[in-house]
């Protein structure tokens, strides 16, 4: 079992399977210039393969694919699927932007797919054009479609920038009146590939509360599911869910059970750490499965007890700016 030194059971690890994309959301990349890692820097499927093995021995049994776009990465299927059936993971899920899986959607079940966190930030075609700066609204609204009428648990992550999206708020939330989904409102984190976005919170969670409880003053707050790191509200009366992620001002790391690995093969025990060490090194230097564990136990024997700490610990010529699609958002 992997156990911190905060006492917190690490049950859960984001896989980023790549750091390219074909969006290029302004508050995740810069619209040119992104050096991606070379293709053989990445982690293989087999080196994934062998990573979650070890890590399912350990107590993981929840993995969430992401990247990067995941879908851009050739047999992606294949490999959910193989990883689906390692022992003891069973509980597979993707965040995608959507773009690559029209008419797809129904072999998410198949692979073991138990629930899809699809990127949507507006619901206004021209602005999607502008956050992304690619015209695919139609295929990602097509995918969302798709995922509703194959029955597939859906969560809409909708990153809230003040200045950008704020009139799409209620809109978004509207949607939760006739469709089974999980709408959830992300604050906006500083990982956008470029250092020259300041670091700063533009619009909190609590404000886009406060801006949803004057159309639906009846909104009221719903149990989290343990390790939630969302706050999760309901209308009466709709079918869906809405949830906070107050992901800058960091509310939910104290009851943290995640680890993530980057597409380079970098473990990371906190979202805001600069990597603690190189997984990848140490399977391409002929580690054991015995050692490959060793050292994921004294990594997360020295974890930061939450964001800030973290970003302390990066030092002050190493501030977060990074592209979150390097990370596995
Ligand atoms: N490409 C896939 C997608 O967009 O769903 C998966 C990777 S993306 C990095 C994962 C999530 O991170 C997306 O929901 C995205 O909105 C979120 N994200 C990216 N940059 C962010 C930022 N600077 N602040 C907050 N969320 C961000
Ligand atoms: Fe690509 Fe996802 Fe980043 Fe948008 S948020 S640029 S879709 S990785």
């Amino acid at each position: 079992m992997l156990l911190d030194n905060h006492d917190r059971k690490i049950n859960y690890v984001r896989l980023a399977v790549t750091d390219r994309c074909n969006l290029r959301c302004f508050y995740c990349m810069p619209e040119e210039g992104i050096s991606y890692v070379k293709r053989e820097e990445l982690l293989s499927y087999e080196e994934m393969h062998r990573l979650i093995t070890v890590l399912a021995s350990e107590g993981v049994n929840k993995v969430r694919i992401t990247g990067g776009e995941p879908f851009l990465r050739k047999g992606m299927f294949e490999f959910i699927d193989s990883i689906n059936q390692i022992d003891g993971i069973n509980d597979l899920h993707i965040t995608t932007n959507g773009t690559l899986t029209k008419g797809k959607v129904h072999r998410f079940k198949e692979i073991g797919i138990k629930s899809v966190n699809l990127s949507l930030d507006t619901l206004n075609k021209e602005r999607f054009f502008q956050i992304t700066r690619r015209d695919e609204y139609d295929t990602v609204m097509d995918t969302l479609h798709e995922l509703l009428e194959c029955g597939i648990k859906t969560k809409i992550n909708c990153v809230v920038m003040q200045g950008q999206n704020i009139d799409d708020i209620i809109p978004m939330v509207a949607m939760t009146e006739t469709h089974p989904i999980s709408v959830r409102f992300i604050e906006e984190m500083p990982f956008n590939g470029s250092g020259d976005h300041p670091a700063t919170l533009h619009w909190t969670s609590h404000q886009t509360i406060q801006h949803i409880k004057d159309t639906y003053p009846s909104i009221e707050k719903v149990p989290d599911p343990p390790h939630s790191t969302s706050m999760n509200y309901h209308i009466p009366g709709h079918q869906g869910t809405v949830g906070f992620i107050a992901a800058y001002s960091r509310l939910f790391c104290g009851s943290c059970n995640r680890i993530r690995v980057t597409p380079q093969g970098l473990l990371k025990t906190c979202l805001y750490d600069s990597g603690v060490f190189s997984i990848k090194e140490l399977l391409r230097h002929g580690a054991s499965d015995e050692e490959l564990k060793g050292a994921i136990q004294s990594a997360i024997s020295h974890r930061a007890k939450d964001g800030f700490e973290a970003e302390r610990n990066r030092g002050i010529n190493n501030t977060v700016s990074e592209s979150m699609a390097t990370i596995g958002g």
